[in-house]
Order: structure tokens, then sequence, then C-alpha cells
């Protein structure tokens, strides 16, 4: 049999999951130069994972890059096909047995746990869930909030820890004209929250947010970013980060910080503390979250490994509500090894391998489910690139008689599967963006899968 890849014998690769880090794979494989037959597979009847469920509703610019994901899609070597679960709908194995290679682009919308007491309580939750839930996830869309509350704990020096203070802090008028859910909107336009503490373990060196970010905290009406002098002092270790390579952010953030330190210590506006060198010990409460303790960090080891270590002080702050930002954890696909410590799947240059590192051939991994929760929209790209040049190397070795395409839609017919199409999804964009004019927004999301299902039909 031929090399895969001709006219009479095209490569045949499934596709799991339609993030950046799926449709960036789909296009490397279209501008490959062989003839490709691509199916991308999305759990839900609407693509773009992270970029719709995500990025923050008032980060519109972000969001426009669903304009190069959607020609990606219409590209007729490739199909779309929502509102298919692999690993429920048909098994890793089907699927496996269909194509000549599949990448896994799952992303990972899980979350860390801090590991402390007190963590289970009423009031505490993962800032992923709180994103999903304002972006109109539909995992999260029954979850309740307590904005009742006037003091907000964020935990994490991320950008999404930076995302979730700042749609806390949003005037209700600046998140109206966003795509962010109605229920979310209703919500937080009740809020009473009058008081964020933004807690971080390490220093402002060490900080994973980005300037654009930080500096947007300052220009948020009516609130006070605050941070003490003191957190910014720097030891030797943290002034020589300042001059890595891994720490591009840092001079910026420290400016940006130590512009935040000279303002007066309370100047009426609400305040948002930024505090660093704090760990979260313990939460406590009853019936709910009401406090949270923290303890003081001294880092150590070398510049670039810095690691923060208890001293002993203690401090306890009010916290009616409690956000947990520590970053992202992939989910296992039934059927596939799974890396539990870094809760993304195990892998060698974008190949999956098996718990005695044996390649699975096949198959492969791209995104944040192949090297963890890091980077921006665009990282996922040359991540696409590195792992489909990966397949594409092994494409000798893949050759065999595949059904592809027409064996999807035969055993998704056969199991009487709803498929959403890019044409369906279209239509759907369409009906929330009618949605959305009536009230002034860009567009109002289903958060249903049913009444997504139900606008795609209408
Ligand atoms: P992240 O950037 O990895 O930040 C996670 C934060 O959690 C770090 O400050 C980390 O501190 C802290 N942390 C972890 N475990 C902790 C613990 N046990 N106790 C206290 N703190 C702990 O993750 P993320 O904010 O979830 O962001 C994920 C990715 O999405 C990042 O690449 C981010 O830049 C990207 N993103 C980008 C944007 C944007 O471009 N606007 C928006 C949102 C997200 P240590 O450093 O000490 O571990």
């Amino acid at each position: 049999m031929a090399i895969p890849g001709t006219e009479s014998h095209p490569l045949r690769v499934a596709i799991v999951g339609s993030g950046p880090g799926g449709f960036y794979a789909a296009e490397a494989l279209l501008e490959s130069g062989l003839q490709v037959e691509i199916d991308l597979i999305e759990r839900l009847p609407v693509p773009y994972g992270l970029v719709r469920f995500g990025v923050a509703p008032d980060h519109a610019k972000l969001k426009s890059v669903t304009a190069v994901f959607a020609r990606i899609a219409e590209d007729p070597r490739l199909r779309f096909f929502g509102n298919v679960e692999v690993g429920h709908d048909l098994s890793v194995q089907q699927l496996g047995a269909l194509y000549h290679a599949v990448v896994v682009a799952t992303g990972a919308a899980g979350d860390r746990r801090l590991g402390i007491a007190g963590e289970h309580l009423p009031g505490v939750h993962a800032a992923g869930d709180f994103v999903g839930w304002y972006n109109g996830r539909p995992e999260c869309a029954d979850l309740e909030f307590d904005l009742d509350q006037e003091v907000a704990v964020v935990i994490g020096q991320g950008n999404v820890a930076i995302d979730v203070c700042r749609i806390l802090a949003s005037p209700i008028d600046a998140l109206r004209r966003t795509d962010i859910a109605a229920h979310a909107l209703d919500a937080l336009a009740r809020s009473r929250v009058r008081e964020i503490h933004l807690v971080g373990r390490r220093g402002p060196v060490q900080a994973k947010f980005t300037p654009k970010e930080l500096r947007e905290l300052g220009a948020l009406p009516g609130w006070q970013p605050r941070v003490t002098p003191d957190a910014l002092q720097l030891n030797v270790a943290s002034q020589t980060e300042l001059t890595l390579p891994g720490f591009v952010h840092a001079a910026r953030n420290l400016d940006i910080l130590r512009g935040f330190a000279q303002s007066p210590a309370d100047d009426g506006r609400r305040p948002l503390h930024l505090h660093f060198h704090r760990a979260p010990v313990a939460l406590s409460g009853e019936p709910r979250v009401e406090r949270i303790e923290l303890e003081a960090q001294a880092l150590s080891g070398d510049a670039g490994a810095q690691s923060a270590t208890p001293t002993g002080e203690r401090l306890s702050l009010p916290a009616g509500l409690v956000l947990r930002s520590v970053g992202y954890r992939g989910t296992p696909l039934p059927g596939l090894p799974f890396d539990l410590v870094r809760g993304a799947l195990p892998h060698r240059d974008g190949r999956l391998v098996d718990t005695a590192g044996k390649v699975l051939c096949g198959w492969y991994a791209t995104g944040w489910i192949k090297r963890g929760p890091s980077g921006v929209i665009g990282t996922n790209r040359a991540d696409s690139v590195d792992t489909v040049a990966t397949l594409l190397a092994d494409v000798a070795a893949l050759d065999a008689v595949k059904a592809g395409r027409a064996g999807l839609c035969a055993l998704l017919a056969a199991g009487g599967q709803r498929v959403v199409d890019f044409t369906g999804w279209k239509v759907i964009e369409r009906a929330e963006i009618e949605r959305g004019r009536r009230d002034g927004k860009p567009a109002e999301k289903f958060v249903r899968i049913d009444d997504m299902l139900a606008a795609a039909t209408a």
C-alpha cells in the first residue's frame, strides 16, 4: 500500500477538541502539501473551546482569532463534527481504528486544588468555574456565586486571577457591552463586593501575570490597587531574575506595582489589595467560608528557581467569597494514558506514550493537554506546528486502510447521534448575535446544549 497523503489515499486525521490547539493543528495539516481529510470532533455543538469559554468577555480583541479559525473550518478538506463526545459517543478504540492519526487537543478545563483545610466550604470556588459561569459554559451555567459578600479573596497571581478580579470590579455598564452571559451580568449588577484581596505565595518578580493585564487593574473606575512598598523589596536572586530570559515581564510588572504602591493609602476608592509572599493555609467559617488564614513566605533557592517557604508568621483576613486561581488541569480521556502529576497526556515530542514510555502509534497531543496550561492563544500555534511535524515524520509508518470520515458518519448515524456541522454552528452563531443585538451586546450565548441544538435547526 502507498504512503497516505495522496489523492487516492488521503491521510485521514481526527482532531479531538476545537479550541486553539485543535484549529492550529488543522491549519498545519492543511498546509502540509499532503492530501488530507481532517475531521474536527468537538464535544459541544459550538467550536472554539478556550476562546469562547476562557477569554474574558471584556477582551473582545483576543476573541477575534475566531475569524482565523472559521476560515480554517471552511476548507473543504476539513469537516466539523460538533456535539460528538469521544469517550461517550464513540470510544478511543473506535476512533483509532477509523483514522491514520488522531490528535488530541482537549485542553485543560479542570482545576488544581490548594489542599488546605476548609477548601470544601460553600463560598470557595475554582476560578475556572467562575470564568466558565460568566462565559456561558454549559457545565457552569447553574453554579451560584454569593456576590452578597463584601470581601472577595482571589488566590494565585496569574492572568486568570487578574481576569476574575477585573470582572468582579468592572463597572456593570462596561460589562453590558460584552458577550458576558446574561445570568452573570444580572448577578454582578447586584454584587456587594467592596474589597478584593489578590494573594500570591511568591514575590512580584515571580508573579505570572503580564503587564497589560496588571495595568488594567489600575484602570478600574472606583477601585484602587494597593500594594505595600515592603512587598516590593527584592532579594538578590530576584534582582538577578529581572535580567533572565524567563522573566521578560517582571521589570514592567514591577514598575506598574511601584506605581500602585505610590498612591495614597486610602483615597476613598474600593481597595484591591495585592499581597505577595503570602500562602493560604486554611479557610474557615460556619456554615460557609468567613475567613482565610495566610502564612508569610520567604523566597529561597537560586535565581530562576526560587520557591516559597513558610516563615511561621500568620495573618487572617475576612473572606466571604474565595476564588482559587492556581492553575488548570487537563482531564483524562477514557482509554488513553494520563499523567496525574502534570494533569496532561504523557507524550514524547507530541507522540502519546503509555506508562512504560512506549509510543502509541498514530496518537498525538497538542495544546494544554500536551504541555499543561501555559502560554497565550498564539503559543498553541507553534505547539501544533511541532506536533504536526512529528505526525508528518511518521506518515510512512501510519499506512493502513482507514475508513475515516465515512466510517465516522456511519458509526454516529448508527448510534443516532445528532451532529452539528460548521454550517449548523454558523446558524447558532447568527442566532446568538441576534439575541445580543436586542440588548446592545455583541452576542448573547446559548448556555444550554439543548438550546444550542434547537438553534442549529431553527
Ligand atoms: P498561571 O499563570 O500558571 O498562574 C497560576 C498561579 O497560581 C501562580 O501565581 C502560582 O504561583 C499560583 N499557585 C499555584 N499553586 C499554588 C498554591 N498551592 N498556593 C498558592 N498559589 C499557587 O495560571 P493561570 O492564571 O490559570 O493562567 C493559565 C494560562 O492562561 C497562563 O499561561 C496565562 O497567561 C494564560 N491566560 C492569559 C490571559 C491573557 O492573555 N489575557 C488571560 C487568562 C489566562 P507559583 O508561580 O508560585 O506557582
